[in-house]
């Protein structure tokens, strides 16, 4: 039997109430039958080891994780240390030590979900935003001088490469490619930003050359975000910077109906390190430690988890008990208007994994 060797990070705030859930998920999966197991391992890095050790992971952490097939991770974000520390000590250091340059984002309205768009029927937004990860705006080059003075400076400079975009492009064609539409919009800010943004539309024209049956366009960030709301339906599959797609896919995932249902993966296509799959959200610090947060964000992602094994029928049969459970509104949590706990959807979707 197969054994896949999964690392948990739960994080902080309310990763470390839907880890646990989606572990459970993944139990319920490999004990109703397909033929292989989970061995997982957690980490308790965070907010509380950073109070404990004065960082967010060991030096040696990502040597720990190195040989998983693949990374289950809640969030970064402590109510009582600053959010950059938080965010680059851990995930970041993650994402880019594993250069896991694609961030995959699908989006799709669930059935039984409420989403705010009137005119747009569950058919008209089905999305998978590709955000580049790796660099761009968060590459993390910049720095202060004069601090506290009045001629005080910073800076953050956007970097991009020339490899590090026609890899990224080249992995959004190619996914564009894989759906039933074909369809690829490039997400660009040429007109303001000169130098970069006419690079990342260059090298985008060039890497269509390889993929002559995507159709393709280009849209200014900005006049995206109008699309999205009037036409949803002209969009399938979206690249952008880092920047512009850690926007456009909140934007997405409230289109949608709520943050707490949106998965995403930060991938490493050429699997030379583990990828890591997470909900999009935070560590919403107004619900945490109360079991109320919605763990269909998590669960989707370990379907995402499980496409990236190569376990393409066991995560249709996980999406199937999730779609059933959110079609059931009792099953709702807080942030899709209802008044199920985290528990109780856990305990759905498991039932529902059990009685297949
Ligand atoms: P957030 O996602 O934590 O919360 C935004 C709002 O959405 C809150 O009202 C919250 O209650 C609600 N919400 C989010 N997920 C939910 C869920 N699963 N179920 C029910 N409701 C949910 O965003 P924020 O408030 O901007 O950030 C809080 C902290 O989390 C900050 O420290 C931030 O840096 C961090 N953060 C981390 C990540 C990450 O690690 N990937 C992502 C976003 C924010
Ligand atoms: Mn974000």
């Amino acid at each position: 039997m197969k054994t896949y060797k999964i690392a948990c990070i739960p994080g902080d705030g309310i990763g470390k109430e839907v880890i646990p859930a989606g572990q459970e998920v993944l139990q319920a999966l490999a004990a109703a039958g397909p033929d292989f197991r989970f061995e997982f391992s957690s980490f308790g890095w965070g907010g509380d080891w950073y109070r404990a050790h004065g960082r967010m992971m060991p030096d040696d952490g990502l040597a720990q994780i190195r040989d998983v097939d693949a990374i289950l991770f809640g969030s970064a974000g402590d109510p009582q240390i600053p959010d950059h520390v938080t965010l680059w000590g851990l995930r970041l250091k993650i994402c880019q030590g594993f250069d896991q340059y694609a961030n995959v984002r699908p989006t799709r309205i669930l059935p039984g979900i409420d989403a705010p768009l009137k005119r747009c029927t569950p058919r008209d937004l089905d999305w998978v935003i590709v955000r580049e990860n790796s660099e761009g705006e968060y590459a993390g080059v910049g720095g202060r001088v004069h601090q506290g003075h009045p001629i005080e400076v910073a800076t953050d400079v956007s970097i991009l490469t020339r490899a590090g975009v026609e890899r990224i492009m080249r992995f959004a064609f190619k996914l564009a490619q894989s759906r039933p539409r074909k369809q690829l919009t490039v997400v660009t800010k040429s007109n303001a930003q000169r130098h970069g943004m006419v690079m990342w539309d260059e090298i985008a024209l060039q890497i269509s050359k390889e993929f002559p049956d995507v159709k393709w366009d280009k849209e200014l960030v900005d006049a995206c975000t109008a699309r999205m709301v009037n036409r949803p339906a002209s969009l399938d599959t979206l690249v952008a910077t880092n920047l512009h797609a850690d926007v456009l896919s909140d934007l997405a995932a409230a289109l949608a109906g709520s943050l707490g249902i949106a998965p995403t993966g930060n991938i490493d296509p050429e699997r030379r390190y583990p990828s890591m799959f997470e909900p999009i959200h935070g560590s919403a610090f107004d619900i945490m430690g109360k079991g109320l947060a919605n763990p269909v964000g998590t669960f989707w992602s370990c379907v995402m988890l499980l496409e990236h094994l190569g376990e393409r029928e066991t995560a249709a049969r996980l999406m199937k008990a999730i779609e059933e459970v959110t079609a059931d509104t009792r099953l709702h949590t807080g942030d899709l208007g209802g008044k199920a706990k985290t528990a109780d959807v856990t305990a759905a979707v498991c039932q529902r994994l059990k009685n297949r």
